[in-house]
Formats: C-alpha cells, structure tokens, sequence
C-alpha cells in the first residue's frame, strides 16, 4: 500500500481487513527514518523495536507516530532538544502519551524541535539543525521543526507538537502540512516540559483536517493532572467535519493584507497575498462570509514585543530548575551559585541564555510594571479586541507566513531580535494570547515550496474550527502531499 500518502482511516482499514500489520507499517516508517535521518535530521531518539500498544478498536490503533521530545515518556530520553537534559530519562509518562499508548498508536521516535522549543527555525536543537523535507537547503521552522519535517516526508501521518506563538502552525506552513492547536485547556499538558505556561498548547501535524479531528478526538479531555484542561465535551470532532458552513462569518485583518503595503517586497510575498485574496473568493463563493476589518495598527505591531516579553519572563521562571542540582548534569564548583553558573553556562545554547537574561531583567522588580504587568495588559488589549470580532465572526483567516521557508542563514541559529519583524510572520500568536484554537493548513506552493493558510476560532469552539478548516481544504484541494510530489 502507498504508506507515506494514506490518510489515517486508509491505514486502519487495512490494518482491520488484515490487508496489512501494524508492525509492517511500523517497520515501513522504521526505512523511512533510516533514508532520511541523515538528511532531515527529525528525530533525537529512534525506537528501532516495535511494541504493540492498548486498544484496538480505534482509528489510530497500530499506526505509526512520533512525539516532540520536550514531551515526558517514562523510561525513555527526552531532551528537549538541550545540552542541559541531553540524558534525562524521566520517571512518569505525559497524559497524552498515555491516551496515544491507550488508543494502540506505536511511537517510532522523539523529534528534534528547537532547545526548550523557543525560537522558530528548527536550528538550535543539541543535535543539529533540522532541514526542510521540500528544500534540504531551507529550514523547515520551529519550534516542533522534527514532527513537522517526520509528517511532509511521510514518516508518519500524524506527529505531536507544542505551540507557545506558533511552533506547530509555523512549520505546518513550511511543510506542506496541517498543524492544529486547539483552545487552552483542551489537551493535558501534564508532562510537557514547559516554555511559558500561559501560552503553551500541545497540537498535531497531519496531512489532510480530517487527521487532526481524528488524533484531536483521542488528545482531548480534562485531566485531574492539569488544573488547566477544560471540562469534558460530549462532542467528536470527526462527526461535525463536513457540517453545513453557510452563513459563517470570517473576517482578515486589512492592515495586514493590503496589497499596497507589498508593493515594494519580494516577489514571494506579493505572490501571497495575491494568492490569499483569490482565497477569499473561492471561500465566498463556498458559501462563508468574508469580511475586511481594520485594526490599530500600533495593536498589531505589540504582537511581537508583548510575546517576547512574556514568554521570556515565564520561560525564565519555568526552566529555574535546569541547575546541574535538580536537572541537568552536576558540574563541579565552590558553591551552590558556582555550580548552577557552571552548568547553565554549559548547557545553553547563546539563544537561551539571551532569553533568560531578557527574562530576568523582565522579572526584576523595579522592571515588573514597566515591562511584564505592561506586556500583560496590551496582551489583554488584543484578546479583548479578538472577542469582540468573535461576537459577529466565527474566525480570522491570514496567510500562515509571508513567504516559503527561508534559507538558513549565519543568523538564523542566534535569533538576534529582530526589530523588522512584521505582523505578517508574527500574527500567529494571537491565538496563544486568547487560547484560542488555530489551524494551518496548505494554501499554495510557491516555486514548488509550500505556504499555508492560518485559521483563528473563538474559544473552545474547536468543532467549528476544524469543520471551517475542512471546507478550506475541500475549496483549496491541496492534502496528503509529501515532500517529493512536487519538484522545487
Ligand atoms: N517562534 C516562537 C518563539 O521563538 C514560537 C515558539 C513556540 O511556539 N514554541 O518563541
């Protein structure tokens, strides 16, 4: 069977007809790894024997998965990707990798993403840069830059992810692939290590929507474990997919859309946009209303800085205990401040340490009004400006990125703030300010490299997201690619 282009019901039919075994499937995604390890560089850990897991009565009992490796697996390396934990093996299992072994999905290895998964370009991981399967020469994003490149080379059909501004969404976007975060609260996170706690969601990669409602199905659900997760919904996602749309409301942010604005940029870019408007005509004539709507541009430009600056201070905070004493290798020293200094100096790469520094300087007292209390109110400016569009919208759509997946550069690997950064790259994190649940999904391939299409929902309306979502793709008829099916 065509293996790297089955959706996930494809496999468990063939699995349940006995047209194939679980175990097949495992070691058709075991040569895949092999052929492309080298290359790609996905994954930190491979778990090169097969294991049969829990049920098996479910879509994804049997079928090959990977895992980010800032998510806990009882006996099992996990790094995050960081000099700093690059042994540890923890003792207990992350609630969603508890559900995953319960629902029969046999994991075939942790991926790379970028050290603690700050940043977004897949380069900074203690293992090496991570490349995207379109373009070797590209990055593929960050930071689950490994889940995403393991799904568009077709390793596996479904990979699990982490998304603090959009480090499942970005890479999605590069990688020809949807990337789904659900509403806050959605998903256990018990067990994910964690970059900034009021921003973080786990998500999936798949190759088409209908995937991501299945694997999202199986993830979500409140969790004693994560006083976060939401109560309980008596709702499949799966069932609602191909629901009546019409009548639904979206709307696109003018300023960041205006054609004028990109007359002078690249070609890419335009292109775009371009593409994007021609979008919301197809989607119009599907049957959703699209609106235009302007907002402040002063908000907007906040998106960037007012992320910078609560993630570093939160992230600053959470890995507090990365110390040679608590975790991380114990390094010799005169105290107990030498021997922290030591292994933190060690055990971070310069991008790290630049963010702990800014989260330091954030956190200090005579700086918490200014710039942390500060950040938190434009933070709460913008999520009271989505939910008011939300009353009369059911969702905003934006290119995911401007462009396709850059080259790396000398640069890339030492993030220095970048003051050009525009709405266009950075819009995506709006959705981790509100917790609201956002897809992307594959718009068009420019030069034969993919750009996706971003979609934002209203709070704990992730049925309606992925049934908008599933429209999308059926007007845009782009799934199930691999990297592969176009020549760059
Ligand atoms: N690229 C963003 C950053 O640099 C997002 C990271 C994420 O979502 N984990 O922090």
């Amino acid at each position: 069977m065509d293996y790297k282009h089955s959706t996930i019901e494809q496999l468990n039919e063939a699995i349940c007809t006995g047209k194939v075994k679980s175990e097949e499937l495992f070691n058709e995604a075991m040569h895949l790894i092999e052929q492309y390890q080298e290359d790609y560089n996905a994954f930190v850990t491979i778990i090169s024997k097969y294991k049969k897991y829990g049920q098996k009565d479910t879509l994804i009992s049997g079928i090959p998965y990977a895992l980010k490796d800032n998510i806990s697996t009882s006996g099992i390396l996990t790094t995050a990707s960081s000099n700093i934990l690059k042994d540890y093996i923890p003792v207990y299992d992350a609630t969603i990798y508890k559900k995953l072994k319960q629902a029969g999905a046999v994991l075939v290895g942790k991926t790379t993403l970028d050290e603690l998964a700050m940043g977004g370009t897949g380069t900074t991981a203690h293992t090496g840069i991570v490349r995207n399967p379109y373009d070797k020469q590209r990055l593929i994003g960050g930071s689950s830059a490994g889940s995403a490149a393991a799904v568009s080379l077709g390793i596996v059909p479904f990979a699990i992810g982490s998304d603090t501004g959009d480090s499942i969404r970005k890479p999605a976007s590069f990688g020809g692939i949807v990337g789904f975060k659900p509403t806050y609260g959605r998903i256990s996170r018990y067990g994910l290590f964690a970059f900034a706690s009021s921003l973080d969601h786990i998500g999936c990669f798949t190759r088409n929507v209908r995937d991501a409602a299945i694997v999202t199905d199986i993830l979500k659900g409140n969790d004693p474990n994560d006083m976060t997760t939401l109560p309980d919904e008596e709702v499949c996602y799966l069932d609602h997919l191909n629901d009546d749309i019409k009548g639904r409301k979206l709307f696109y942010i003018k300023e960041i859309c205006e054609e004028k604005i990109y007359q002078d940029s690249d070609e890419n870019v335009k292109k775009t946009i371009e593409t994007f408007h021609q979008t919301v005509e197809k989607l119009k004539e599907a049957g959703f209303e699209v609106d235009e709507v302007s907002i402040n541009k002063e908000l907007l430009n906040a998106i960037y800085p007012t992320y910078m600056i609560i993630s570093c201070a939160e992230a600053t905070s959470n890995n507090a205990n990365l110390t040679g004493i608590q975790f991380g290798p114990r390094q010799d020293g005169q105290d107990i401040n030498e021997i922290m200094f030591r292994a933190r100096t060690i055990g971070f790469s310069e991008l790290i340490k630049r963010r702990f520094v800014l989260g330091s300087y954030i956190l200090q007292k005579e700086n918490q009004e200014k710039l942390f209390k500060n950040a938190c109110r434009v933070r709460r400016m913008i999520v009271d400006k989505m939910n008011d569009l939300f009353k009369e919208y059911d969702g905003l759509i934006l290119p995911a990125s401007g462009t396709i997946a850059p080259e790396f550069t000398h640069t890339s690997k030492s993030e220095k703030l970048d003051p050009k950064a525009t709405v266009l790259e950075n819009h995506m994190a709006i959705a981790n300010f509100g917790g609201f649940p956002s897809i992307t999904l594959p718009m068009y391939y420019y030069k034969g490299l993919p750009v996706g299409i971003n979609l934002t929902g209203r709070p704990r309306e992730d049925k309606d997201v992925l049934n908008m979502a599933q429209k999308i793709e059926d007007v845009l008829q782009i799934k199930n690619k691999v990297a592969g099916d176009y020549d760059v």
